[in-house]
């Protein structure tokens, strides 16, 4: 079921129905798109047609924050608890490392991109790290999706924060031959530490 949030749709879904959903999405031809909602994004996508377009069309808009779960209860709606973007890619490599799945990085500093490769590659052995793209390259989005059909990944992360990756999304994923995509903002940074 999905409620409107200060004019977004926005699921009503826990983490358990969102992994339950993972494995059907895998074994069909329809991408999976996680989407992370907050206050913040619901009051700046406004000034964003094509991010508002994206959350529409989106698989999973998930409430990624407090402030969407207390306006969802003043509002009278449904949403009783939060779906942290983090805590959700968290779940998400434990899944590609139980289930050998590859997974594509795509965002954040060199350095930090690095970083977090090395502690994923250690946490999940074995998860396919197919690819990583870092998100102050000088690479086209033709060349960055090119490079990501190459390798045709189950997982494409992207972390290039607010409103980068979601307008990045809303114009490349229809052509990238991925499965499942989330929106992870500053998760690869927490990931190098
Ligand atoms: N980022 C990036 N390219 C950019 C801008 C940001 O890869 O052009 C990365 C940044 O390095 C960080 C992540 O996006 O790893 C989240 O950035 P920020 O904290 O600014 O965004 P927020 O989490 O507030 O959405």
């Amino acid at each position: 079921m999905t409620e409107m949030i200060l004019g977004l749709p926005v699921d009503q879904i826990t983490y358990a129905a969102i992994l339950d959903d993972v494995p059907k999405f895998l074994a069909s031809k329809q991408k999976m798109s996680i989407i992370s909602v907050n206050p913040q994004i619901a009051l700046e996508a406004k000034k964003y047609p094509a991010i508002i377009q994206l959350i529409e069309n989106s698989t999973h808009r998930i409430p990624d924050g407090i402030g969407i779960v207390l306006v969802s209860k003043i509002t009278g709606g449904k949403i009783k608890e939060r779906v942290a973007g983090f805590d959700l890619m968290v779940e998400l490599l434990e899944y590609a490392n139980k289930t050998q799945k590859k997974c594509f990085f795509y965002g954040a500093k060199p350095e930090v991109l690095n970083d977090a490769i090395k502690n994923i590659q250690n946490d999940y052995p074995n998860l396919i790290v197919a690819g990583s793209i870092d998100g102050y390259t000088k690479m086209t989005n033709h060349e960055i999706v090119a490079q990501m059909n190459a390798v045709q990944p189950d997982f494409v992360f992207v972390a290039l924060g607010f409103p980068r990756q979601e307008l990045w999304l809303a114009e490349n994923m229809t052509n990238v031959n991925g499965s499942i995509f989330q929106d992870v903002g500053g998760s690869f940074d927490v990931l190098s530490g």
